[in-house]
């Protein structure tokens, strides 16, 4: 009797697999990293093929270790790296050219003319996102506009367009299916949140010819089948559904109000805001968290570009640490009101700044001044960068009381106390390191039968460590002026 749910993670450096039991046992696990080519200042693009091989290698590899065969394999689940953009051929299936990566800024221009031609606003009000190069729509437009007669493909029907999660679904359905779900569409620049469709009137801005577009399900849904060819039997594919959006879910975050943040090489906070689109005033996202039956509960998201990358730029830039687990003895004592303050500006400013000419810095530097200082002046920036996302979204008028939070920064204790002080919110850590596979793994066990509500996927969610804060609130609100205060030096610099 089948007994597992395979889950594929394919994120922006590498591909998993994880073999799950229905109740989230991880029985095995295969990953694999992939080549990133940067061709041009500001270009990211990964080979379509690459996506593809270390996916179904990865598989293959989870399934070897677990001793599972086809038949043990009841249903999959797919989470991906979202607004990565390819296009391929209908018939032939082969990618025009390499996918674009979310972090590819070739469409700053693009951006900016739209916004001079006034269409921010009609973006931001039927996708909940910003005019920003982050997005697919302006990606797949740059497609069309330079790669050789692809305009006129597209326009006959020859070309199609996906995200990772629509691109995979193909090849594993070997060109039986073209969809996507509600979050991957919702990050595209072309799908309007509020009728949850393709906008033709945005589509017609971009110049994107509606039949390239895939069809969009809800997250847990009947996606097809992957083909015998690939893992042994026809298996069916029953949840679908972006990274971000995968770990509120697998945060178990079902209750307006509950919000997660995953800390990685960035840093990503959903907020589940219920059945209520709310547009920020502060310069956050509005998307789908996730849409189930039909129903769509929507979010807001805030992003940070540097967060466990400070870590690495500590480790590899500066060499002042050997491992990123350093970095917790390093910040077991260092004070709150030390001197030293850093705005990790590396790559510009994510939320709610948005600045992408910023500049980092590091103010309040003494002759004192040694690793343990910098090290802790990381760490409290992450937390520094949180209390502004936590700051954002309490301004759009929700109270955030807890923060469920997963990634690889959070084996370290001393930063989760630093983030539960500085950002004055309760911070839990929970039974999985990994919320993102996990919440794909839980769609596809709702899909599959298992559980029949989200209620009882709430179940199997346990909370492990809390973190109060720790500093009194006027010490707390000190420290935050100081941090807009040097936030707002770094951005006047850059601006000159
Ligand atoms: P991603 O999925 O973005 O590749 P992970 O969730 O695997 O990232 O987290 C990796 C990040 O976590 C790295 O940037 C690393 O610097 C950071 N990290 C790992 N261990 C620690 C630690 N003990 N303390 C602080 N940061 C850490």
């Amino acid at each position: 009797m089948s007994q597992y749910i395979l889950t594929v993670d394919q994120g922006t450096t590498s591909s998993r697999a994880i073999i799950y039991t229905p109740d989230l046992q991880v029985i095995a696990s295969g990953q694999e990293e992939f080549k990133q080519h940067y061709p041009n200042n500001g270009w990211v693009e990964h080979e379509p093929d690459d996506i593809w091989q270390t996916v179904l290698r990865s598989c293959r590899k989870a399934m070897v270790k677990a001793g599972a065969s086809a038949s043990d394999v009841q249903g999959i689940g797919i989470t991906n790296q979202r607004e990565t953009t390819l296009v391929w051929d209908k018939h032939s299936g082969e990618p025009v050219g390499r996918a674009i990566v979310w972090q590819d800024r070739r469409t700053a221009d693009i951006c900016e003319s739209l916004e001079e031609q006034g269409f921010a606003s009609v973006f931001h009000q039927s996708t909940g996102l910003r005019l920003d190069p982050y997005f697919s729509g302006t990606k797949l437009k740059w497609i069309l506009d330079n790669v050789e007669g692809a305009r006129e493909r597209a326009e006959n029907g020859d070309l199609l367009f996906g995200t990772v999660d629509t691109f995979l679904l193909w090849r594993f359905s070997k060109g039986q299916v073209h969809a996507t779900d509600a979050t991957n569409a919702a990050r595209t620049l072309m799908f309007n949140i509020h009728s949850q469709e393709w906008d033709q009137k945005l589509l017609d801005i971009l110049g994107v010819p509606e039949r390239m577009l895939p069809e969009v399900k809800d997250n847990a849904a009947d996606f097809g089948q992957c083909d015998a060819e690939w893992l042994g039997r026809d298996i069916p594919i029953c949840s679908m559904i972006g990274d971000q959006h995968s770990a509120l879910v697998g945060q178990a975050c079902f209750q307006p109000g509950m919000i997660k943040s995953t800390y990685g090489t960035g840093c990503f906070a959903v907020l589940n805001t219920g059945d209520q689109i709310r547009v920020s005033d502060h310069n956050l996202l509005t998307t789908v968290g996730y849409r189930l039956q039909g129903k769509t509960t929507y979010a807001l998201e805030g992003s940070i570009f540097m967060a466990g990358a400070i870590i690495q730029w500590l480790r590899d830039g500066l060499g002042l640490i050997e491992r990123a687990s350093d970095v917790e003895q390093l910040t077991e004592s260092v004070p709150y009101d030390q001197s030293e303050i850093m705005v990790p500006a590396f790559t510009g400013l994510g939320a709610p700044y948005w600045d992408p000419n910023a500049r980092a810095a590091i103010f309040g530097m003494t002759r004192d001044t040694g690793a343990k200082q910098l090290v802790a002046a990381a760490i409290h920036s992450v937390a520094l960068q949180s209390a502004d996302l936590l700051r954002a979204m309490e301004r759009d008028g929700v109270e955030v009381n807890t923060l469920r939070v997963d990634g690889g920064m959070v084996k370290n204790r001393g930063f989760l106390q630093a983030l539960a002080s500085i950002t004055g919110v309760e911070t839990v850590t929970s039974n999985t390191a990994e919320a993102t596979a996990q919440g794909a793994t839980m769609l596809a066990a709702m899909q599959l039968g298992h559980y029949d509500s989200l209620d009882a996927l709430a179940q199997l969610w346990q909370a492990k460590e809390h973190y109060q804060p720790r500093l009194k609130a006027a010490e707390r609100d000190a420290l935050y002026q100081r941090w807009q205060r040097v936030v707002e030096k770094v951005r006047s610099e850059s601006s000159d």
